[in-house]
């Protein structure tokens, strides 16, 4: 069983980001991008599914700019087999990239799709879902258990006050949970093995994938600055203000 593995290249979830001075977007200059976390997740998923038997060939996938490259090594890193970069300098936005991983998907004649369930980034939580529908397949969607036998894949689901499992038949596609796996961390001699595994650079042009947005952006703001606490010197100060400041008690 092929499985596609679809990683975006966002900014680390550690760095602390700023919003352009004309409200336009996010600042990315000079500022560390990391694959996105819960793209790990579905990285260390194929893996395992790999380590079992179950599939045979893990292959990464990120649409954008040349330097997605490096997150599609990250991923080689941790052991898939070789890349896919669909290079692009256009925005992309969830039913785009959608698009470019069905085709890239029918072109590899993959059996499983495994994305995150969300890019950190924009927070969309659309692609997997879109991508499903237009292939047709089955869709697994935050998953927290993924187990694959005879054809069909069992996924337990985070819903809303508890778990849901569902049955899907192959091929579908699986979203990950935070809760699925641990992602493993690359090894050096993994990081230098995967250097020579190969990453092959496609285009939405040559996968006849129009990436055209279909949203615009109006504005993006910072959310209101958090004003600084103050210490009181005990409870029946603290209480006084409960009631008579904040007027929460
Ligand atoms: P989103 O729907 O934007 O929140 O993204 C959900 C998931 O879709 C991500 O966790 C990735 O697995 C995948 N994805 C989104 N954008 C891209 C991209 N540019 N390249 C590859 N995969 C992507």
């Amino acid at each position: 069983m092929k499985v596609l593995i679809a990683v975006k290249r966002v900014i680390d979830y550690n760095v602390k980001i700023r919003v352009k001075a004309d409200n336009s977007g996010v600042d990315e200059a000079n500022v560390k991008m990391s694959m996105n976390p819960f793209d790990e997740i579905a990285v260390e998923e194929a893996i395992r599914l790999k380590e079992a038997g179950t599939a045979s060939e893990l292959i990464v996938v990120s649409c954008g700019e040349a330097p997605a490259s490096e997150t599609i090594r990250t991923g080689l890193a941790m052991g898939a087999d070789r890349g896919v970069l669909v290079e692009t300098d256009a925005e992309l936005q969830p039913l785009a990239v959608a698009k470019l991983l069905k085709a890239v998907a029918e072109k590899e004649g993959a059996e499983m799709i495994v994305l995150g369930k969300q890019a950190i980034d924009d927070d969309f939580n659309q692609t997997g879902q879109m991508l499903a529908a237009l292939l047709g397949w089955p869709q697994g969607t935050f998953a927290s258990k993924l187990d694959i036998s005879e054809g069909s894949a069992s996924v337990m689901r985070e819903i809303d006050g508890g778990l849901e499992t569902v049955s899907l038949k192959l091929p579908c596609v699986v979203t990950t949970d935070l809760r699925l796996n641990e992602p493993r961390y690359a090894s050096l001699p993994n990081i230098m093995k995967a250097k020579k595994k190969p990453i092959d650079t496609t285009t939405p042009d040559e996968l006849g994938v129009d990436v055209t947005p279909r949203l615009s952006t109006l504005k993006v703001s910072a959310p209101a600055e958090r004003q600084a606490g103050i210490i009181v010197a005990d409870v029946d100060e603290l209480v006084n203000k409960l009631k008579n400041e904040a007027k929460v008690i």
